[in-house]
């Protein structure tokens, strides 16, 4: 066995994908995870906020090349041309459904069911000429753990998190500022409820969350270049909570405000239930095996951030004939989108390409 996988999500089947397609037998890898289906997790966080649509494009599926995109897929299937023709202005976002639908056919096809051991793995250690991962060596590791938790703030013990599934009662106190609030904010407000959003300060309205040139090769080099502090003053304001600008947004809270069913308070009302859109944990100190590895091995880190090379490597643990990756959120240091289909892709390609340096 050359390659492991540790982590079995979006990420781990991006990767996984990628290396079959370049040629690495499923005998050769090793898929190390909590779940078999690698969109479990996913899919109940998307499910639990409603999200039909992905917020990604035509590309952000998790085969190992960008085309055929999802939308040539659908005009492929249905004979009508609007996704297409939408996927060329970026305006085309492929449904939820479709793109779980593509993910179980990229699970299939590519034998990852062959390479997957259920095994959350404790630790990493360096050995001569690679790595142990639960007994075995390993020449090439890639790390996709995901991120560590649900961020469940204290002051609210019983509250459910928006990425937990949950119904809107009659009045609701959502508490967050970014995405999954404001998405929060217009599902209880179609589902009859009466809606107060509590939050620390007032939400950047942002088309992405990461600015589109740093998803390009021109983007990422001036990225690359800028200095350890100014890149993780970058990775701070771009964790701001955000969401996008537009009317589809502004209206029906603009209509819910006047109707007394919409208020921003400090405080939840005692009489509401609390849901917390306020994303994850942050940081690779609270995930065990990125904490120990950093302990253990004494890895550079910047403030939350383990400090990668620019294709997702740690330069210290990496040579001609080993490499560890990072992929995921806590790839951020080499790919500021790293919590996206695109930067699942962009470590998972960089890892082919070491492993393939050593064939
Ligand atoms: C609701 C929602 C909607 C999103 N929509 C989009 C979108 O439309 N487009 C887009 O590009 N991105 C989207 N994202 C962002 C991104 O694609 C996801 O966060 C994605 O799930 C990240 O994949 P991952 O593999 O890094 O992490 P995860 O999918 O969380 O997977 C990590 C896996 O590794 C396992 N694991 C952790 N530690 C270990 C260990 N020590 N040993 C073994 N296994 C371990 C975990 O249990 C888990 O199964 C969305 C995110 C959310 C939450």
């Amino acid at each position: 066995m050359r390659c492991a996988i540790v982590g079995s999500g979006l990420a781990a089947l991006a990767t996984y994908a990628t290396l079959r397609h370049g040629g690495v037998s499923s005998e050769e890898i090793a898929v190390f995870g909590t779940h078999d289906d690698p969109t479990a997790l996913w899919r109940v966080r998307a499910a639990s906020i409603r999200q039909k649509r992905m917020r990604s494009e035509s590309d952000g599926h998790l085969a190992a090349t960008s085309f055929p995109g999802l939308a040539f897929r659908e005009t492929a299937r249905t004979g009508v041309l609007t996704p297409l023709v939408a996927s060329v202005t970026n305006r085309y976002h492929p449904t939820v459904d479709d793109f779980l639908r593509h993910a179980e056919e990229v699970r299939a096809r590519t034998g990852w069911d062959e390479s997957f051991r259920l095994e959350r793995i404790e630790r990493i250690a360096p050995v001569p000429g690679g790595f142990e991962v639960d007994g075995g060596t390993f020449a090439h590791v890639l790390l996709a753990t995901g991120h560590p938790g649900l961020n469940k703030p204290p002051e609210w013990p019983d509250a459910v998190h928006a990425y937990e599934p949950h119904e809107y009662t009659r009045k609701v106190a959502i508490v967050g500022a970014g995405m999954a609030a404001a998405t929060e904010w217009l599902n209880a407000l179609a589902a009859g409820s009466e809606v107060v959003s509590i939050r620390r300060r007032e939400p950047l309205r942002r088309p992405l969350n990461v600015p589109r040139p740093l998803f390009s090769k021109r983007g990422l080099v001036s990225y690359h270049a800028s200095s350890d502090e100014r890149r993780a003053a970058t990775l701070r304001e771009l964790s701001l909570a955000s969401y996008p600008p537009g009317p589809d947004w502004d209206r029906p809270l603009k209509e819910a405000e006047q109707e007394g069913r919409f208020r921003v308070l400090d405080e939840a009302p005692a009489e509401h239930d609390v849901i917390l859109a306020t994303g994850f944990e942050r940081g690779y100190r609270h995930d065990p095996l990125l904490a120990r590895l950093v302990e253990e091995e004494g890895l550079p880190t910047r403030g939350r951030w383990l400090v990668l090379d620019p294709d997702s490597t740690v330069a210290a643990l990496s040579d001609a004939t080993r490499t560890l990756s990072v992929a995921g959120v806590a790839g951020q240091w080499a790919f500021p989108a790293g919590d996206t289909i695109a930067g699942a892709k962009y470590a998972a390609r960089a890892f082919l390409r070491r492993v393939c340096r050593t064939r």
